[in-house]
């Protein structure tokens, strides 16, 4: 019988891309940690990814400066995060700007790293297949 994907099974399980986005893994073998310090909020931790994936040896940095890619990713990530804050706070206060300009300021600094990350993972997983070593 031929095993297909239906759109009701759980986009989040190992093998899928969300998988390897979310929990931040290697793209190839979803075993590996993308960086080497698990806590995105160690800011001079932040970027320090290792060469390979400690577990597949997939190359991480694949050429110099790969990772500018993923400032696309960064760019409309946050552009979305705005939007979304400035519809919310628009909802109860208006064009009132002080109450606008901090909010923004405010998740924006406090998602800084989750983003910055999940750039990278999401740049990553666009030229990487799921192909885990065989046991
Ligand atoms: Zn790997």
């Amino acid at each position: 019988m031929k095993k297909t994907r239906s759109i009701f099974s759980n986009p989040f399980k190992k093998g899928t891309k969300l998988y390897s986005i979310f929990k931040l893994k290697c793209p190839k073998c979803q075993e590996g940690d993308l960086f080497l310090n698990k806590n995105p909020y160690i800011l001079k931790d932040l970027d320090k990814m290792p060469l390979k994936c400690p577990v597949c040896g997939e190359d991480f940095y694949r050429e110099t400066g790969f990772f500018y890619g993923a400032m696309m990713i960064s760019h409309a990530t946050t552009t979305l995060i705005a939007v979304i804050v400035h519809i919310t706070v628009f909802h109860f206060y208006g064009w009132a700007i002080a109450p606008n300009l901090l909010s923004l300021l405010t998740i924006l600094i406090i998602s800084f790293p989750l983003v910055f990350r999940s750039s990278r993972a999401i740049w990553i997983n666009f030229f990487v297949k799921y192909d885990p070593p065989k046991k």
